[in-house]
Formats: C-alpha cells, structure tokens, sequence
C-alpha cells in the first residue's frame, strides 16, 4: 500500500529543519511489513496548497498527519481545501491524543490514533485491504458516516529494541543535519516518569496500560548511531531523549561503548538533580560537549507548588556546577508566563540564570497543551477563553493567556530581555545578541547574519 505522512512544520522560530521521530518509527515499521511511505514536510503556506498536487503525484491509499497542538490549525487547512483525497485520513501526534474530539471538528478527517501508531496502523493497512473490520480498530477512533468509533489504545510497546530504527530516509536527512550545524538527532527511549503540569508526559501515561518509560539496550543504541554515521555526513550527534541520564548504569555503560566505537561529540537533555560527578566524568571521558538542563522557573516554590518539579535551586546550582567542572558546556531551558506567575516570579527566573551563567540559553513562553494540569489550571483561572492553538504568531513566542497580574505586554517584555538581562553584566556581546534574537525581528537579522552563523554559534553557544 502506498502511504503518505504529512508533516506540518510552519511558522517555527529558528531556521532548523526538524526530523520527526514518530513519523521515522512509523515509516520503519510500515516499511517492514511491506508498504511503500513518501512524506510531504510542509513548512510554508505554499506547502498547505501543494498537498493537491503531491497527492494526486503520489496517490496514497491511506494518508497519516501528525501535528503538535500549535500545528494543529494546518491540518485543518489542508482537510479544508479544495482538494479532497480519496485515501482514508488519519492523524496521530501528542495534540489529537489528549484532544481526540478533534475527529469531530475536523471535516475530511476519518480518524485520530492515540498513543503509539505502529499496531493501529498496522491494522489499518489491513483493514483498507479488506482483511479486518474497520471500525474496532484498537487506538483509533473512526468516523463512517454519523458515528464515531472510539477504541481504546493497546497497551505500550514492551519490546522498543523490537522496532527497526526509525525511518531517516522519509526525510531529506542530509538537509536536516546541515540545516543545524551538522547536528544528527537520535531517541533512544520513549517516556519519561516526571509530572511537570506543563508538560504532555503526565497525559500521555495515562492513555495506555503498561510500562510507559522504555529504553533501547546499548547494543541498538550504537548500532543505530553506526548507521547514521555510515549514512550521513554529521559533525555532532545529539541524544534528544527527555532525560538521558535518568538510569546511572545505564549511562555509565552507554558513555563507555560509545567512546570505543565513535569519537565526535554528543549532547544530551537531563535534570539537574539527578546528576553526580561520576556521571559527568563519564559523559566528559565519552565526548559529551553540551548538556541541556531545565530550569524553568527559579523561584523554589513556585516550581514544586504550580510546576510539579520538586529540585531545590541549590541542587540546580550543583547540577550545572558538576557540568562545568567536568568540562562540558551547559545550556537551560526556561518558561514565562505560566498561569499564576507574576513578573517578580519571572525575575527570579532571570536571577537564578544569571547565577548559573549557563554557557547558552533558551526561553519559551508558556503555551497550554491538552490534557495538562497547567491547561486546567488557565481555564479554572478565567486566563484561557477558546481555542489557544489557534493563534497565529510562532509556538511559544507570546502567550495566549489573559492574566491580570502578568499581561502580555509585561510577559513579552521578559521573554525579550531575558538573555540580555542574565549575561549583561558577564558578556555584554552575549547579551546584546540575546537581545535581537529573542525580538520581534530576530529571525530576520539571523537570517541577515547567515554567512557568519558557525562564528556566532562559537562565539554564543561555545560549541
Ligand atoms: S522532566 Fe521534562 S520531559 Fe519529563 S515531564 Fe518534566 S518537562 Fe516533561
């Protein structure tokens, strides 16, 4: 069967073309059991209009979208043009998972899977095919006429080393890679077990039974990294699982069959407090070159009260501080705006960043995903007032919540000085660049800047 995947990817701040890993697994697995996939990335408004003409090019059987909550709105606007395929529809993603009424409101679209696709769309295939009943499907809800189907999901997959590595082929991966400095992405796990309120994990959990944290054995995860490296051209591999240093044994026997079989420099996502020396000597000694921490939010009570994350700022100072010490490079990951902060929360946000002096940093404002205590929370408050993805600025560049003690005015005020105000007093050419690429018109000058761009990674991100 001939399968096209549809992958909306628009109006996305940064100039970095993304792989998608559900969309590679799936396509891997479709691919194993003998299917034919093709992939329309669609990262303008030109792209929504050519999905007529790639389609009819293609002539899928069966069309599978995925969309984050923020790319939502493009799947509606490609259902809604005046093209209309005549290949079954379905969509997955984190949004339709936690928000499955979507089927409903969603003209031209037959089916939303929730949770992992791999089996329901197996079944799906056969299903097309005639050889099962279309309607019982587990994981999917599908609409036929006036009714919606709404099975249950099947439980998480035990076995991930079970699963071929993830299909890079379905994208221009060489693009992908240079499109971020020569940076290859892999996932070795699925799930995570913390309960941030802001985060989807908590929601996720709670759609299918069994074990929902899961890791590859070391044996695939270099495997996959020997493909990769055979493959492509890559100058950097970053291991993009959600905390890659949750399992200490773990970590400690990936850091060292990697440095037998590869030398070229990683980087990885972890949380501060969970981190020692031994770890980060290993991950040194491996040739681990960045480590990305959450901070998120820097005033204590506030991050375990509203945010569900129980760290102490000491055991974030630690945490970076062990980094440091090893050698490696740090970035954090902060929010503003959640529901409920005020600007002097914010602040404290800025404060506890500029004593870290993190080599390079990131700030999102808080965008509402379905499913999530946060989202309940903006609702209960009278902060949220219809549908929040709809709008039409870039996801988490401005908020969608209307709070009395933090306007958007005010909000957006932090997000562009955030930079600027953690580095002025350390690096005054730091903080100037912060300064235009957290404004309204950073992408532009980025964009003029492009010639220079490994030269100002250097000289920012220190890598
Ligand atoms: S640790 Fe990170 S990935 Fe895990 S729940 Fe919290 S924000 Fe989400």
């Amino acid at each position: 069967m001939k399968i096209l995947f549809v992958y909306p990817d628009v109006n996305i701040k940064g100039a970095a073309l993304s792989f998608q890993f559900g969309l590679g697994h799936l396509s891997a697995f479709l691919k194993r059991h003998g299917h034919e996939t093709f992939l329309h990335y669609v990262r303008s408004e030109a792209d929504v209009e050519n999905f007529g003409r790639i389609t009819r090019d293609i002539s899928p059987e069966l069309i599978c979208f995925t969309a984050t909550s923020a790319q939502y709105k493009y799947v509606k606007n490609i259902l809604a043009g005046s093209f209309k395929p005549d290949a079954f529809t379905v969509c997955g993603g984190s949004h339709v998972t936690l928000l499955p009424e979507e089927l409903e409101n969603t003209p031209g679209l037959d089916a939303v899977c929730r949770g992992e696709g791999e089996y329901p769309l197996l079944e799906l295939t056969k299903a097309l095919c005639g050889d099962r009943e279309l309607t019982d499907i587990p994981g999917l809800w599908i609409k036929k006429g006036n009714e919606i189907y709404r099975n249950s999901s099947p439980p998480f997959i035990s076995d991930i080393d079970a699963l071929p590595f993830p299909d890079r082929g379905l994208f221009d991966y060489q693009s992908v890679i240079d499109s971020d400095f020569g940076t290859a992405l892999f996932m070795f796990s699925r799930g995570c077990p913390y309960n941030c309120t802001f985060c989807s994990n908590h929601a996720l959990r709670q759609v299918q039974q069994g074990r929902y944290v899961r890791f590859r054995s070391i044996e695939k995860c270099m495997e996959e990294i020997g493909n990769v490296l055979a493959g492509y051209r890559v100058r950097t591999l970053y291991f993009n699982d959600d905390v890659f240093t949750l399992k200490k044994e773990h970590v400690m026997n990936f850091c060292r069959e990697y440095k037998k079989g590869f030398s070229l420099p990683f980087h990885i996502n972890t949380r501060a407090e969970i981190l020692d020396g031994e770890i980060c000597k290993a991950l040194k000694e491996a040739g681990c070159s960045r480590v990305n921490i959450g901070i998120e939010c820097g005033s204590e009570d506030f991050r375990r009260e509203v945010l569900g994350r129980t760290m102490t700022n000491a055991e974030i100072i630690k945490g970076f501080r062990l980094v440091s010490d090893a050698g490696i490079k740090t970035k954090s990951f902060n929010i503003v705006g959640f529901p409920e902060e005020t600007p002097s929360v914010a602040r404290e946000t800025v404060k506890l960043n500029a004593a870290i002096q993190p080599d390079s940093l990131v700030v999102y404002i808080f965008e509402p995903y379905p499913g999530t205590r946060l989202l309940d929370v903006a609702r209960e408050k009278g902060y949220l007032d219809g549908n929040p993805w709809e709008e039409p600025f870039a996801p988490r560049t401005d908020t969608v919540l209307e709070m009395p003690e933090f306007s958007r005015k005010q909000i957006r005020r932090v997000y562009e000085n955030f930079g600027f105000n953690v580095y002025r007093h350390s690096s005054l050419m730091k903080a100037l660049f912060y300064r235009v690429y957290y404004s309204r018109y950073g992408d532009f000058v980025l964009k003029l800047l492009s010639p220079f761009k490994k030269i100002l990674r250097k000289w920012i991100m220190g890598v």
